[in-house]
């Protein structure tokens, strides 16, 4: 009874589980998933403690074995996407250790076919479609920003000035909304000041764009190694409805976020930037949690100021937006530790 008083509590904040298949390069690994139940418990198996000792039970709102499809991810999903069009800020997370599929969740594997869509490009059909059928009774404009955050600095991946550029100062912003110039072109959900905002008609124009985004992320990761495994890269799509009776509007957005890798660095190993970014990591995760934390709680104080992704998301995060936390683990029993800390992760948020 108890879990399902939480449940209630915790209406606008959903935790689903998925563990990814071992890849061909694995043959012979050892597992450490034991059971994974429709009613979204997972029991997991310590490699190291044999018998009752080393089984230790989850639960989430779901849980997605190493066979479910991406469709089949999606199907859990779909209710949420809709709620963009009726007015609702939704997050979505992937959270994991870098390869436990977050990337494949969110946006499927390189040259995805549509089968292997994840869950962006299927939340895009969906808009469009579901705006269509809506056609007589709303007008729907829908836009799109994507940025990525790498050391507490935010990123707009989506420029149209050619490069990637770090946004100016709060001032600025300030400055520029008092002016009026922000307050028409700014949709509601991202706090990232000046974030180019991408009108887009179809999923091929979101598409289009996401690839020039992705470019601009990849042309960094050269200089810094794996750049896109250390940092939280972020796709908003942003729809206003104007109702065609009365001229009134609303104003939904999703946010689809790729979170850095939650992997611990051993700090004895680590030195330089390497470390720094590894605290940048430590720090944003954590906050997000807090943040999670106290929303799932109801507190009265929701920490949002102590991360950049915290605060760029603020406004997406609690009252009445949804969120949905992918929690991505590999069954490697290689991987235990870091699957055991990213399950209490979880935990602590569902
Ligand atoms: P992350 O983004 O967490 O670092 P990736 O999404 O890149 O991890 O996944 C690591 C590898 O595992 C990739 O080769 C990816 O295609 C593969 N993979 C992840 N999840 C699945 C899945 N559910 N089915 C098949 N392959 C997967
Ligand atoms: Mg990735």
């Amino acid at each position: 009874r108890m879990h399902n008083e939480l449940q209630e509590l915790k209406g606008n904040i959903r935790v689903y589980c998925r563990i990814r298949p071992f890849l061909p390069g694995q043959k012979g690994k050892q597992t450490i998933i034991e059971y994974v139940g429709e009613n979204g418990e997972l029991i997991v198996l310590n490699p190291t403690k044999q018998g009752k000792e080393g089984r230790r039970s989850f639960k989430f709102n779901k849980v997605y074995g190493p066979t479910a499809t991406q469709a089949e991810v999606f199907v859990d999903t779909q209710q949420l996407i809709q709620s963009v069009l009726d007015g609702y800020n939704v997050c979505i997370f992937a959270y994991g250790q870098t390869g436990s599929g977050k990337t494949y969740t969110m946006t499927g594997p390189d040259n995805a076919t549509e089968e292997e869509w994840g869950v962006n490009y299927r939340a895009l059909n969906d808009l469009f479609r579901i705006s269509q059928t809506r056609k007589t009774t709303f007008r729907y404009e829908i836009s799109v920003q994507m940025v990525e955050i790498y050391n507490e600095q935010v990123r707009d991946l989506l420029s149209t000035d050619g490069q990637p550029k770090k946004y100016p100062s709060l001032l600025v912003f300030l400055y520029l909304h008092t002016l009026g110039i922000l307050s028409t072109t700014q949709p509601n959900g991202l706090t990232v000041p000046d974030a180019c905002v991408h009108p887009v008609n179809s999923t091929s124009d979101v598409l289009k764009l996401m690839d020039i985004g992705l470019k601009n992320r990849a042309q960094s990761s050269t200089a810094l190694n794996q750049r896109s495994s250390r940092s939280h890269s972020i796709v908003s799509i942003h729809a206003r409805g104007i109702d065609l009776k009365s001229s009134s509007s609303l104003r939904g957005s999703l946010h689809l976020v790729d979170l850095a890798g939650s992997e611990r660095v051993d700090r004895s190993e680590v030195t330089g930037d390497r470390l720094k970014e590894a605290q940048h990591i430590n720090k944003s995760l954590s906050a997000l949690g807090d943040v999670i934390f106290a929303l799932a709680q109801k507190n009265s104080h929701v920490p949002y100021r102590n991360s950049k992704l915290t605060q760029v998301l603020q406004s997406s995060l609690g009252g009445q937006a949804k969120t949905l936390m992918f929690v991505q683990l590999n069954p490697d029993s290689d991987s235990f530790s870091e699957s055991i800390s990213t399950l209490k992760f979880a935990e602590r948020v569902s």
